[in-house]
């Protein structure tokens, strides 16, 4: 077990870091040996309270902040990049600490976070509005505008990504933040927090409070000073957040939620090359991604073949101490290990055929075989709803119509994968499933112009963690249906924190 320092347990406000109003705290539990790890300050209402006065006065038109060139913005997230590089190994371990991630992976997410920083870095001063030959006597022109104090709430899954993916478009924008990071992993992003004031962030641009969801979450959902709520997490949470903004100030609304991503393997392809990829869409981050794959629908003429190949490379999958060379860690917490172990046993009596893994992996931490289920039927509770644990489904098909059909059987539509060798196949595929990240001969991407890899003294080679597959910066994220509202990433992800303002001059056709 590596030693990791714990610096920071504080809440982050103002650039000061404050014990929470009512003094409470909370444990940080190591999800690998279930022990206390810290206290963690506790914030609610009375803290959200201080977070928002800060991040509006920090957004004032006279502000540090607002009167900084939008270049100028640019180079602070260029710096925060260059020093989560430079703390990569003991981010990485904080991370693997509080969330059990294997601590290879940790530090590819970092580095991946890095990269996303840089590219909103580039665009802080690209933000370009138009201009529009509107009818009549006018020059029209719109300007992007930020969209003021953003609240950011955020999952465990992937810590250092989930608050990366918020902050750095919304500073990019020019907005100020107040963040929530999920209860089970608030660590990281205090380490965060205190590399943006060190990367010289003006004061108020981000706020930090830990907490829990009914509390110090819904302050944030429904503060009137908000204007605007991102939020990643479940559909359920997601409907309360969105019900909450409708009823206070309509504050704009950003929804990463859950999924239950199908992917369809044909008969021409590879067998063993679309286990493989099967298997890592489906036990990635330990099952515990909205995108996983975990509905893998394959053709009849391969199936039994496939299904042998998927038990054989799920039965070699390492588990175990997140700090050495292991594919998988624990699941987050006891919550998700006992709802994880539930959907299990959900699949055995359901009458699914149980073909690897099929129960906890030791008798201490929150360890879980990786588990496959064949013949799996589209009605059972395993196919049709989000498990977040490491178990893949595998259904049987015929026909190309047959499973468009069922693949967009849900009220999910985050991701899909389809595996052939024919691109009509392919591309009709493509055309008529529903999901907001398709991908084809691969499930999530490779990018390989993402910095994967430490600079200088921070001691991690590129070939080490380029091991992880991740979406790329560039490339917009997000769901269909229930999987959510808006996009992250890319160039959409900026303008979900941007305004747009229609400017029209008065302007005769002839000045007198
Ligand atoms: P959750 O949705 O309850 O929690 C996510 C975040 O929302 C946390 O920060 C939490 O404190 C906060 N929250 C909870 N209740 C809130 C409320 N009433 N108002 C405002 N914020 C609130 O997720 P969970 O309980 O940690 O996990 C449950 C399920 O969510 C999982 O099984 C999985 O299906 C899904 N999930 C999805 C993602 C994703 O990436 N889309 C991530 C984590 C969990």
């Amino acid at each position: 077990m590596a030693k990791v320092e714990i610096k920071y347990t504080k809440l982050f406000i103002n650039n000061e870091w404050v014990d929470a109003v009512s003094k409470k705290t909370f444990p940080t539990i190591n999800p690998q040996d279930e022990t206390v790890i810290t206290q963690v300050a506790e914030g609610d209402k009375a803290d959200v309270d201080l977070a928002v006065a800060a991040a509006k006065k920090a957004f004032h038109r006279y502000s540090e902040w607002r009167t900084l060139d939008a270049s100028q913005r640019g180079l602070l997230l260029l710096k925060l990049a260059d020093l989560m590089e430079r703390d990569a190994k003991y981010l990485a371990e904080l991370e693997t600490l509080d969330c059990g991630k294997p601590v290879k992976q940790a530090e590819g997410e970092v580095l991946w976070s890095a990269g996303i920083i840089r590219y909103y870095a580039g665009k802080a001063d690209k933000i370009l509005g138009n201009t529009i030959p509107a009818d009549g006597d006018v020059m029209t022109f719109t300007l992007k505008e930020p969209v003021g104090v953003c609240g950011q709430i955020l999952p465990w899954n992937y810590p250092i990504p989930m608050f990366v993916w918020k902050i750095a478009p919304a500073f990019a924008a020019g907005c100020t933040v107040v963040l929530k990071p999920a209860e089970q992993t608030p660590l990281t992003a205090l380490a965060m927090a205190a590399l943006v004031k060190e990367a010289g962030f003006p004061a108020g641009v981000l706020n930090v409070i830990p907490g829990y969801g009914p509390t110090a979450g819904a302050a944030i959902s429904h503060h009137p000073d908000i204007d605007k709520v991102a939020f990643t997490g479940s559909t359920e949470v997601g409907r309360i957040i969105m019900g909450a903004a409708s009823a206070v100030n309509l504050k704009r609304v950003t929804l990463e939620l859950g999924g239950k991503s199908a992917l369809v393997v044909f008969n021409d392809a590879d067998v063993e090359k679309a286990a493989e990829i099967a298997h890592r869409a489906a036990f990635a981050n330990a099952g515990q991604c909205c995108v996983a794959g975990t509905r893998t629908y394959v053709q009849s003429g391969i199936y039994d073949k496939f299904v042998a190949k998927a038990a054989e490379i799920a039965k070699k999958r390492s588990v175990g101490n997140p700090y050495t060379d292991v594919q998988q860690g624990p699941q987050i917490d006891n919550d998700m290990f006992t709802k994880v172990m539930g959907y299990i046993e959900a699949g055995k009596k359901g009458g699914a055929r149980c073909v690897a893994g099929g129960d906890r992996q030791g008798k201490v931490g929150y360890f879980v075989q990786p588990t496959v289920f064949a013949d799996v039927k589209d009605d059972m509770k395993i196919a049709r709803e989000e498990i977040f644990g490491p178990v893949q489904s595998i259904l049987k098909f015929e026909t190309f119509e047959e499973v468009v059909d069922r693949a967009n059987d849900s009220n999910y539509g985050l991701g899909a994968g389809v595996i052939t060798n024919d691109i009509t196949t392919a591309l009709a595929f493509i055309k008529h499933v529903r999901a907001g990240s398709m991908w084809v001969n691969t499930y999530d991407q490779v990018s390989p112009q993402t910095p994967f890899g430490g600079f200088k003294e921070s001691g991690i080679g590129r070939e080490l963690v380029n091991t992880y597959e991740h979406v790329t910066p560039q490339t917009p994220f997000g769901g269909f249906k229930e999987s959510g509202i808006g996009r992250e990433l890319g160039e959409d992800g900026i303008l979900q924190y941007l305004e747009n303002k229609t400017v029209s001059f008065s302007l005769p056709k002839k000045p007198q």
